[in-house]
């Protein structure tokens, strides 16, 4: 049986085919559409008869999106509802490290992720080997990670966090008195968390004896080298180019952009945060510096909205799910997300910290 609270799945192709074109007719054209649609179905047939869960990221493309999730939303979002679900089968359309964490919060059901490319940058951009080193170097620290890592590296970690709770979490530890905060592996959310906290950042590419010099009363978040290869290329003069040709826009951007970035758009947050802004404010137009299929998402979701298309840069790892893997992942029941029982342990731990503190 389906979860309570999931989006409605329609039951016959006709069906499938009437909801997006609901949702989608003014975003892609027909033809895609009916495309879609038989996909779309078959997924929803084959889903039921498996008793699975399909988990669509917000960054998912808007003919899979809107079509067979029974959930959608951000990282943290999802994994809340993968902790909880009565499915059999969990289908994680998003990336792999997305998946891990659906595993490592409900190991006894079988995880797919249905593309074997789906990485990050970030994710690859930190091992636990390094972790441990850290450790070494900066001992006595917290070592927070981002959900945006392997499991592996969850598993060295004491705190995770996603992009819509870094700061509560950071400002938590600050509370509980801790100088020292190891946060990974994203320079960019590191400084940006930094900032709004109002603690000092520190790089560990930085020198020991700019360690040293710190003054020890004083809290530090410690930064990692690691980047998102889509956020990090958004520049002041993108913004600059928006605010010019739409001075009423409203810009949002990922708190994964540069510092410089987030000191120039409107406002900074999560997917969710984003996904709420549009649907609760009223503003002329809305620009997103952000996975472009996001702006497609919610365009196709609030129609009323005028949402402005910057689409140079896409998330080639998000951009390997679709309906077609999607259909055969089901099938051949590929591409099972497999954990070893100490790692889920060990980086279950971190993860349910980080949820205690939403
Ligand atoms: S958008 Fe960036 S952080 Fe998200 S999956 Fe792609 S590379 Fe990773």
């Amino acid at each position: 049986m389906p979860d309570s609270a999931a989006l409605p799945i329609p039951a016959t192709l006709d069906e499938t085919l009437q909801l997006m074109r609901t949702r989608l007719s003014h975003v892609i054209p027909d033809f895609e559409i009916q495309a879609k649609a038989e996909i779309a179905h078959k997924i929803n047939l084959l889903k039921r008869e498996m008793n699975a869960v399909i988990l669509g990221h917000n960054y998912m493309e808007p003919a899979l999106y809107h079509s067979v999730p029974d959930y959608t939303g951000d990282s943290l979002q999802l994994s809340v509802v993968a902790s909880k679900t009565q499915a059999d089968v969990i289908v994680f359309c998003g990336v792999w490290f997305m998946g891990e964490t659906a595993k490592i919060l409900n190991p006894v059901k079988t995880v797919l992720v249905p593309s074997e490319k789906a990485g990050c940058s970030l994710a690859e951009g930190i091992t636990a080997e390094d972790v441990i080193a850290l450790r070494k170097r900066f001992p006595g620290a917290i070592v927070v990670s981002y959900v945006n890592t392997y499991a592996s590296v969850k598993a060295e970690s004491d705190y995770c966090c996603t992009s819509g709770n870094a700061d509560k979490v950071v400002k938590h530890l600050i509370a509980e008195g801790k100088k020292r905060i190891v946060f990974l592996p994203d320079e960019y959310l590191a400084r940006n968390t930094a900032k709004d906290v109002g603690v000092r950042y520190f790089a560990a590419t930085d020198s020991d004896e700019d360690y040293a010099a710190l003054p020890a009363d004083e809290a530090v978040v410690i930064g990692w080298k690691a980047r998102c290869e889509v956020h990090e290329l958004f520049t002041v003069e993108d913004v600059e180019n928006i605010r010019k040709q739409y001075p009423d826009a409203v810009i949002l951007a990922h708190p994964e952009c540069s510092p410089e970035v987030i000191a120039k758009v409107d406002i900074s947050g999560s997917t969710k945060l984003m996904v709420d802004y549009v649907r609760d404010v009223d503003a002329p137009r809305y620009a997103l510096l952000t996975e472009c299929s996001m702006g497609d998402n919610l365009a196709a979701e609030f129609p009323h909205r005028e949402m402005i298309r910057s689409c140079t840069l896409r998330c080639k790892h998000m951009n390997t799910i679709t309906l077609e893997d999607t259909l055969e992942g089901l099938r051949k029941l590929q591409y099972r997300v497999e954990l070893s029982d100490d790692i889920i342990t060990r980086a279950r731990t971190p993860i349910d910290r980080m949820i205690s503190i939403r």
